[in-house]
C-alpha cells in the first residue's frame, strides 16, 4: 500500500468510528486532498481557474477556487448525518465574472468595507482609489481587487487535515494602493471539524491592509428561502453607527437597548423590521468585539440553524465582525439553478472597522515594511440535537 491508500484506508477505519460517535453517519467517503488541482473552467479572457477539494473524517467538503481564493462550496452534515452545501456560489467561472456575484465566497482586499470618498492620506501623501459604491470604495475596488485575481494555490497535507495555500502578489499601485503586497491565504480543513483560516501580507510600502472571508452562508443549504430563522449570538457590547452611506461616524455605540444586541442567542429575523427604514434595510454592521487584548483569538459569533441543527462558531484574532444579511440578493440565480433571493444568507466577515484608513482612533490597519500582517480566522462546525 503507497501512502496515500495507507491515509485513505486508516482515515476511512476512523470516519466510521467517528460519525457513529458523532452520530453523523458515514457521510462521505475521507479521501486525501488532490495533489493535483482540478479546474473549474476558464475566465472570460482564457485562463485556467484551478479548482481544489478538501475533505475530512467526518465528510465535510470545502471546494475552492483560484479566483478570488474562493470557497464555492461547503458541505456540512446535518444532526442526522445528511450533507447540505451551505455557501452560496456558481457552477461555473461565467457566474462568478457576472454581476449576479457580490463578493460570493471569496476573499475580500486589499481593504474590505468602505473607505469614505475613496481615499486616505498616508504619511502626507494622498491617494485615490475606484469610487465602486456611489462615492466611495468598497472591499478594495475595481478589476484588480483580490476577489477578482487569480491566485497560485498549493495544497497541502498536515497531521490535522487537508488544506490549499494561496497566494498573490499585488504589484504597487494595485487598484491605487501603494507596495508591492505579498499575500498569502491558507486554508486548512481538519479532522476536528474546522475550517482555520491565516491571512498573510508583507509590502514593501506603507499601505492599509484589510483582508476577509465574504461567506454567504444559509446553514439549511443554499437556496433555502431565508435567514430569518437562523439563531445567532455576536460577542460584542459595541457597534461602529454609520451614516446614510455606509460610512462608520467614528462612534463605538453600546448595543444594548437596540435590535444589534446579540449578546444572548437571538433569532435574526425577531428584530430586523426595526431597521428596514435604516439605510441598511437590515443588517450590515460591523461589532467591536469583546476582548481583553487586542489580536486575542476569540469567539466572534455563533450561528445556529434550528432546522437542520447545523452549528457554525467563528473566531478571530480581527477586533470586528461585519454582520451583512444579505439584503442586497436580488433573487440571483446560482448553484443548481438555486435562487438567492434578499436575506437568504449571512456573512459574517470578521475584519478591522470600515473605513479605519480615515478613522485615527480605530485600531491601525496600515502595514509598514519589515513588518507582517497576520490575522486568523476559525470557522468550527458542529450540530446540535
Ligand atoms: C457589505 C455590504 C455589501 C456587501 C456586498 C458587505 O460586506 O457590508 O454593504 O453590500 O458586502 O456583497
Amino acid at each position: 500500500m503507497n501512502r496515500t491508500a495507507r491515509f485513505a484506508a486508516g482515515a476511512a477505519v476512523y470516519s466510521v468510528i467517528l460519525s457513529a460517535f458523532l452520530g453523523w453517519g458515514l457521510a462521505g467517503e475521507a479521501s486525501a486532498a488532490e495533489d493535483k488541482p482540478g479546474s473549474y473552467g476558464k475566465t472570460a479572457d482564457g485562463r485556467e481557474v484551478a479548482a481544489f477539494v478538501l475533505k475530512n473524517r467526518a465528510g465535510i467538503e470545502v471546494r475552492l477556487i483560484s479566483r478570488g481564493a474562493t470557497i464555492t462550496h461547503l458541505y456540512l452534515p446535518d444532526r442526522d448525518g445528511k450533507l447540505a452545501d451551505v455557501a452560496l456560489g456558481f457552477d461555473d467561472v461565467a457566474g462568478y465574472e457576472s454581476d449576479r456575484n457580490q463578493y460570493f465566497g471569496c476573499i475580500v482586499g486589499r481593504v474590505a468595507g468602505r473607505i469614505a470618498k475613496s481615499q486616505f492620506t498616508l504619511d502626507g501623501k494622498i491617494y485615490k482609489l475606484e469610487a465602486n459604491n456611489g462615492r466611495n470604495h468598497l472591499h478594495g475596488g475595481g478589476p484588480k481587487s483580490l476577489e477578482k485575481v487569480l491566485w497560485d494555490g498549493k495544497p497541502f497535507k498536515t497531521e490535522r487535515g487537508q488544506g490549499v495555500r494561496f497566494t498573490y502578489t499585488s504589484p504597487d499601485g494595485e487598484e491605487g494602493y501603494p507596495g508591492r503586497l505579498e499575500l498569502a491565504v491558507t486554508y486548512l480543513l481538519t479532522d476536528d471539524n474546522k475550517l482555520e483560516m491565516d491571512f498573510e501580507a508583507t509590502t514593501d510600502k506603507a499601505t492599509p491592509v484589510n483582508l476577509s472571508q465574504h461567506m454567504y452562508f444559509n446553514l439549511a443549504g443554499h437556496g433555502a428561502e431565508t435567514v430569518l430563522d437562523h439563531v445567532l449570538m455576536l460577542n460584542a457590547d459595541r457597534y461602529n453607527p454609520v451614516d446614510e452611506e455606509l460610512i462608520p461616524t467614528g462612534e463605538l455605540a453600546p448595543v444594548e437597548g437596540t435590535p444589534l444586541d446579540f449578546r444572548k442567542a437571538t433569532v435574526i429575523g425577531k428584530r430586523i423590521e426595526q431597521l428596514i427604514d435604516t439605510p441598511t434595510m437590515g443588517y450590515d454592521v460591523n461589532f467591536v468585539l469583546n476582548k481583553e487584548k487586542p489580536g486575542q483569538m476569540t469567539l466572534a459569533a455563533m450561528l445556529k440553524h434550528p432546522g437542520s441543527g447545523r452549528v457554525l462558531k467563528v473566531l478571530t484574532t480581527q477586533p470586528g465582525v461585519q454582520l451583512y444579511t444579505g439584503n442586497f440578493l436580488f433573487g440571483q440565480e446560482g448553484k443548481g439553478g438555486q435562487k438567492y433571493a434578499k436575506r437568504s444568507a449571512v456573512c459574517l466577515e470578521t475584519q478591522h472597522f470600515p473605513d479605519s484608513v480615515n478613522q485615527p482612533h480605530f485600531p491601525s490597519t496600515i502595514l509598514r515594511p519589515g513588518k507582517k500582517y497576520h490575522e486568523r480566522c476559525i470557522y468550527e462546525f458542529s450540530t446540535e440535537k
